[in-house]
């Protein structure tokens, strides 16, 4: 499930298909955001753009033509004078180094590529990891299955996700505003389409502060609580700490059971990508549902029946769902073989971490164009997407499709140093999740993001183009090439 509201997580561009395409909740599920993406590939006509079953194995920069040469896994090889690269920000799944994984009996699953159909009625279920995924899992499971058990290592902050059927007034008001509504979203910090605080938590008196995070938790969405409520949650220590505490509250008098209360209890500060669920800590107050807390109980090994524990606990499973996330941002660029001048390889360029300018364009890798790269914005995904195809397309447009566009090592240094210094400034760098690539052994810590927010960078983007491309160097194309 996508937590974004359903009319913004889809392609503002076209404007009759926004106001004309059904979507009957707050939020799409994963079969209708498919089935959306194929809708607009058959209005459109783009199927005959695409090749299917194709991986990219490696990419690299002739610098004696210009050009990319790129081999497929079918055995193409491609030659074009731009690449770019749309390979995902959370996509390369992340299997932890457990000992007798592959010995387990039963079945095994990532929740990164979950099976089409799947029957866990009468089954004992085991899931590892409680992040966004991991939420919703256990929530959804804890419907249908005979025993759950969680492995949880960091207790996480979930709010209510306010999901639901939407009226057709609802809707009728949102066809009636979407210009203001994609307005809103562009000119803001994470563009997901509520209104961002404006106010400092400590500014209001405690009861004012409580009820703001009460009408929020009431109207849901884990976004809309850590930004909608007030403006320092992810900046000011104690602005984060009063919307730990009531979120806390909330989990202690929700939980029954005081063992499981305290084990679902976090301890970290409210530092990560923040989640939202339909019910998750209820579902603890089922027999069947039990949580393991891992950080006093590690795993020792996966056995062919089940899960281990340090305290020598064989917890017997039917079914394991590594819930465990993703090498996000930079892991589905590092397992290829990409090349750029010189054959300098993108693995040596990100020798001490993921690097770019405007998350886009790298130094020494010429015509070659990132969308969703690293240090790129933090927000509501499909906004950012649309703004950097719109950067790309221009940058390309400008130089008559022709120029060999390539950033500088001094633009992207200073762009890399902005994100370090945006991140500076916030909280989220004292969780190690994926936003720094610490949910990975051996990855190296790095500011994976810009944290400026949406209209900070849609700006800054607006000035590069006005400054004539700031910080690229452009090779014009010929008379002759022009010919
Ligand atoms: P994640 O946030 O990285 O969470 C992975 C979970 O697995 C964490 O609880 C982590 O524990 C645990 N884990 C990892 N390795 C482990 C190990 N060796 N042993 C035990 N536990 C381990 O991954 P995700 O939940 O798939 O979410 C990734 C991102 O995808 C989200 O942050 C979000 O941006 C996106 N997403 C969005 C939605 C949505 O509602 N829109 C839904 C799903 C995903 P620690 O916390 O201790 O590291």
């Amino acid at each position: 499930m996508s937590d974004t509201e359903s009319y913004i997580y889809r392609f503002s561009w076209d404007k009759e298909d926004l106001k004309e395409y059904y979507w009957k909740e707050h939020y799409v599920k994963q079969p209708e955001v498919l089935a959306y993406l194929e809708h607009v590939v058959d209005r459109h006509d783009l199927r005959k753009h695409m090749q299917f079953n194709t991986e990219l194995m490696n990419a690299s920069f002739d610098e004696s033509q210009d050009v990319w040469r790129t081999e497929t896994s079918t055995g193409d090889v491609f030659t074009s004078r731009y690449l770019i690269t749309a390979l995902g920000l959370l996509s390369k799944q992340n299997w932890p180094d457990i000992k007798g994984i592959n010995t387990f009996k039963g079945e095994l699953y990532h929740t990164g590529n979950w099976p089409k159909q799947h029957d866990f009625t009468n089954k004992r279920v085991g899931v590892i990891g409680s992040g966004s995924t991991g939420v919703q899992v256990i929530t959804a499971l804890a419907k249908e299955v005979k025993e759950l058990v969680c492995f949880q290592r960091n207790p996480q902050y979930s709010v209510p996700s306010g999901d639901g059927p939407v009226s057709q007034e609802y809707r009728d008001w949102v066809n009636a505003n979407y210009d203001e509504i994609w307005d809103g979203v562009r000119n803001s910090m994470v563009a997901f389409g509520f209104k961002e605080s404006e106010i400092p938590a400590m500014s209001v008196p405690e009861e004012e502060r409580q009820r703001i995070f009460q009408e929020n938790w009431d109207k849901g969405n884990g976004f809309r609580f850590m930004f909608g409520t007030f403006n320092d949650i992810t900046i000011d220590e104690q602005a984060n700490e009063a919307a730990c505490n009531f979120i806390k509250s909330k989990i202690a008098e929700t939980v029954k059971d005081p063992e499981k209360s305290r084990k679902l209890m976090p301890t970290e500060p409210y530092a990560r990508r923040p989640l939202c669920d339909a019910g998750y800590y209820e579902k603890f107050n089922q027999d069947n549902v039990h949580i393991v807390a891992l950080k006093e109980t590690p795993i020792v090994e996966v056995t062919p029946k089940g899960v281990k524990t340090s305290d020598g606990a064989e917890h017997e499973l039917d079914v394991i769902v590594f819930a465990t996330g993703f090498d996000a941002v930079d892991g589905n660029y590092t397992r290829l073989r990409i090349h750029g001048r010189r054959g300098e390889s993108l693995k040596d360029h990100w020798e001490s971490g993921p690097t770019s300018y405007l998350g886009m364009c790298i130094p020494n890798f010429p015509n070659m164009f990132m969308i969703t790269g690293p240090n790129g914005p933090f927000t509501n995904i499909p906004p950012t997407i649309e703004t950097q195809v719109e950067f790309v397309a221009s940058i390309i447009r400008h130089g008559e499709g022709k120029a060999v566009i390539e950033t500088t090592q001094e633009a992207e240094d200073a762009w890399v140093a902005l994100c370090r210094e945006l991140c500076e400034g916030t909280i989220f760098h004292k969780a190690p999740s994926w936003i720094f690539g610490a949910n990975i052994p051996g990855k190296k810590y790095s500011v994976l993001f810009y944290f400026g927010g949406l209209q900070k960078y849609r700006e800054r983007l607006t000035e590069v183009v006005k400054n004539h491309y700031e910080g690229f160097r452009i090779d014009y194309p010929t008379q002759e090439s022009r010919l």
